[in-house]
């Protein structure tokens, strides 16, 4: 116990930091945790109280905390070089990476191009979606003088079309292709217009019937804009398989799949964004493989590096590529690098990260822990307060609502997701709500044991928080 220090660091944050996605006046109220170190699937705070890594520290955690390979990689890097530049330069493990990367992604991604963060990723994938439009034309043989200038008359293929409840970053693009109105609300006027298509929320589909109608509905509607905007779409962009900042929504099977036939049917490229699903969190590898979907564009983060350093990567097939080369002055190249691209550090993480993978079957051993995960929510769905549980692999989504036969939402006011989380803390359990929802998203690593104890936290504490709430 050293209450002392925690109190003076305390301070100093309260003093300096500006924390993400967070009402600092809230935050002053509230002594916050301090976390001093990792152990395995542990945070330890600066009190020596150990939590388990609920929400892997933000969906990044896939192999636990201070794993030995993953520690001795970046130790080993770190003795070589830690960071030198891909403008103009190559660098042994972003090289080494690329490869492993291509041969794991769904079949015909080729391309690798890195970047350092989910929002940064997709990002990369609408420019070069947009400027693979673009450079069409010149592509199929047409004057260059037809690119500039009034003859530009043909429809050009400049928007997007992106889902209702979409998050696929925090900058300018990645929001415009976003749709979580509190996040985004605010910037609406700096954002560029974009076609919003449905997401399969079953539990509050409007036309308020199960799967499939829900699905045929959401597709149709997907239907009906493409085939009256097609000409001036770019690409589509999803989450595959499940929305994870819009609370977790598992789309039903075959949903991908559909939107994969019709963009290839009107001709749109389609990007997938597995920042958070990528990296076995859905049981397999890619959320795509579930139902065998080869995108144009698959944007990768969170879990590349186990969830130990800032890097992401963008890969795309030998078709969009080859319409990027030229001679130098004809400017075809792709417009954009960021200064850490391709950082040996985090690259040498990520090799080490997909290692793993392969000596400890990784993927395998999570079948029985995803099984065990589906039971244990069964047993949340009487909770009187529990409007929907939805879960893919190790994700998990528990939506607590004021009034289960209404679906009536809790106030916001209310925090109940808050308040889950801070009684979950008392029992060593860090978890991190979106809203009304509870979300589950340990690292891949975590036990059997460790995954009852976890339900049995929530459970109860779901259990009393809502109690006392009342309807
Ligand atoms: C987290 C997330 C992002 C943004 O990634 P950052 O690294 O936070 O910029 C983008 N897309 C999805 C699906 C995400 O979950």
């Amino acid at each position: 116990m050293n209450s002392k220090r925690n109190k003076g660091l305390e301070k100093i944050d309260k003093k300096y930091l500006w924390h993400p996605f967070t009402q600092m006046r809230e935050w002053h109220k509230e002594s916050p945790l301090i976390i001093e170190r990792g152990d395995g699937n542990y945070l330890i705070d600066t009190n020596g109280k150990r939590y388990l890594d609920g929400v892997s520290s933000l969906w990044v955690n896939v192999h636990g905390h201070r794993k030995r390979e993953i520690d001795n990689a970046i130790k080993a890097q770190i003795d070589k070089i830690s960071h030198s530049t891909l403008l103009g330069l190559g660098n042994i493990p972003s090289i080494e990476l690329a490869e492993e990367l291509v041969k794991i992604a769904p079949k015909g991604l080729t391309k690798v191009f890195y970047s350092d963060n989910g929002s940064t990723a997709v990002e990369i994938a609408l420019k070069m979606a947009y400027q693979y439009w673009e450079q069409q034309s010149e592509f199929r043989g047409l004057p260059p003088q037809a690119l500039s200038g009034g003859q530009k008359s043909e429809v050009k293929k400049t928007k997007f079309i992106s889902f209702t409840g979409a998050y696929h970053g925090d900058t300018f693009g990645s929001m415009s292709v976003g749709e979580i109105d509190v996040f985004v609300e605010k910037y609406k006027p700096l954002l560029f217009a974009t076609y919003k298509a449905d997401y399969p929320y079953c539990y509050r589909c409007p036309i308020d019937k199960a799967y499939p109608s829900c699905k045929i509905a959401c597709i149709k509607k997907f239907e009906d804009i493409l085939k009256k905007h097609h000409k001036e779409i770019a690409a589509c962009i999803i989450e595959p398989i499940v929305q994870g900042a819009a609370g977790m929504i598992v789309a039903p099977h075959g949903f991908l799949k559909k939107v994969r036939g019709l963009c290839t049917r009107y001709n749109i490229l389609l990007i997938a964004d597995e920042v958070a699903t990528g990296f076995g969190r859905t049981g397999k590898l890619f959320a795509c493989e579930h139902e065998n979907v080869m995108p144009d564009f698959l944007c990768l983060a969170k879990g590349i590096t186990g969830g130990y350093l800032p890097l992401a990567a963008t890969l795309t097939t030998t078709k969009i590529y080859r319409v990027f080369l030229g001679e130098y002055t004809e400017m075809k190249q792709f417009f954009h690098g960021h200064t850490y691209t391709g950082n040996p550090l985090g690259c040498a993480a990520a090799i080490a990260n997909l290692q793993i993978f392969k000596n400890e079957k990784t993927l395998q051993k999570l079948q029985p822990k995803i099984k065990l995960l589906s039971k244990l929510l069964a047993g949340f769905k009487d909770l009187p307060h529990v409007g929907d549980v939805r879960q893919k692999g190790l994700i998990a989504g528990i939506e607590l609502v004021k009034n289960k036969k209404t679906k009536e939402p809790y106030q916001l006011e209310q925090r109940v997701g808050h308040k889950v989380y801070r009684e979950t803390r008392k029992y060593g359990l860090i978890i991190r709500p979106l809203g009304n929802v509870i979300v589950i998203m340990p690292p891949l690593s975590i036990t059997i044991a460790e995954i009852k104890n976890t339900m049995n936290i929530i459970y109860g504490c779901i259990k009393s928080v809502t109690g006392n709430e009342g309807n």
